[in-house]
């Protein structure tokens, strides 16, 4: 399937259509979209430059880098994922059924910002919460460094500042919380991508923006929007040509994480168990949902 400017331009303007000034002018309102915004990654438009790499870098309180820095394209032949000096890294994946031809695409990695998130769940200190606007967000102060938010993230997202040995962190993507509240503006990844690889809006506006992109450019992308339903719905959502495991993306069932972990939980606290049952308990939860799902996608097939 062909797919010229002029059509990436056409789409481009029916997409503004579905998402309506994402975030300027939105500052200052009341109502938040029900399921709070979101950011829709095209895998087939980026072109996997780093720019919001460093621009996640610049807002994300790390040392300074200059965008220079992000020119080196060959750290995108091996997989990456987030570490404590960088929220959001990007990879480049192959055509499984065709290694060879040379087609490549690209896909960011970060928190999936879910709705209902398994770390805020597993966090006994209330360091982590969803905001209305849809940002799973951290809070260092409240944090006393257990790490169950890493080990209960189906994503395996959170990370940790080992090397910090006096105010160790969590960290990971705030959705550009901070930037999002005080003036209503967009993420600075999705600021900077110079291909609209990222559309940031009100997340069911994204969720129909992307199976218009699908119905609109056949063979183009998988009919599968990830993130759409994958743990009950995560903020980000990807649209790729290829099924989403072929771009780093986890094949996760439907259900939310904590819908499995919560009563476990509730037994450990109630009994008082040492908060080490809780590493083991987070960690044989996920196994059994994966399995759990598992079997529900082959019955389901
Ligand atoms: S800035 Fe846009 S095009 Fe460049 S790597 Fe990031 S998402 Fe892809
Ligand atoms: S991806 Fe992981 S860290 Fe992000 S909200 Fe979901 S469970 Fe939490
Ligand atoms: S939303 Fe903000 S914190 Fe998250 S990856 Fe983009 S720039 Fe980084």
């Amino acid at each position: 399937v062909s797919f010229n400017r002029r059509d990436f331009l056409k789409l481009t303007a029916a997409s503004s259509a579905v998402v309506a000034v994402p975030a300027r002018g939105r500052a200052g309102e009341a109502a938040v979209p029900d399921q709070g915004y979101g950011i829709l990654v095209d895998t087939v438009a980026c072109v996997g430059c780093r720019k919001c790499e460093w621009a996640c870098n610049d807002v994300s309180g790390f040392p300074k880098k200059d965008l220079k820095d992000y020119d080196d394209l060959s750290v995108l032949e091996k997989p990456r994922r987030p570490t404590a000096t960088a929220n959001t890294v990007v990879n480049r994946f192959v055509d499984p059924a065709n290694p060879g031809a040379g087609a490549t695409w690209s896909a960011k990695v970060q928190c999936m910002h879910c709705l209902r998130p398994a770390c805020v769940s597993a966090c006994i200190v209330g360091a982590l919460k969803r905001e209305p606007s849809g940002a799973v967000v951290y809070d260092a102060g409240k944090c006393m460094g257990c790490r169950y938010c890493m080990v209960a993230c189906p994503f395996q997202v959170p990370t940790y500042e080992y090397d910090n040995a006096f105010t160790p962190k969590v960290q990971k993507c705030s959705l550009c919380h901070e930037r999002m509240a005080q003036g209503g503006q967009a993420p600075a990844c999705v600021s900077i991508c110079p291909r609209e690889a990222l559309t940031y809006g009100p997340r069911a506006e994204l969720v129909d923006l992307a199976w218009a992109r699908i119905h609109q450019t056949p063979g183009r992308y998988v009919e599968h929007v990830y993130g759409e339903h994958e743990v009950g719905g995560t903020a980000y959502l990807y649209l790729t040509p290829v099924p989403a495991q072929h771009a780093g993306l986890p094949v996760l069932g439907t259900r939310p994480l904590p819908e499995h972990t919560e009563p476990l939980q509730h037994a450990i606290f109630a009994g008082f168990l040492p908060p080490l049952a809780l590493f083991g308990v987070l960690s044989m939860a996920m196994r059994s949902f994966k399995a759990d799902d598992d079997d529900d996608r082959e019955a389901d097939s």
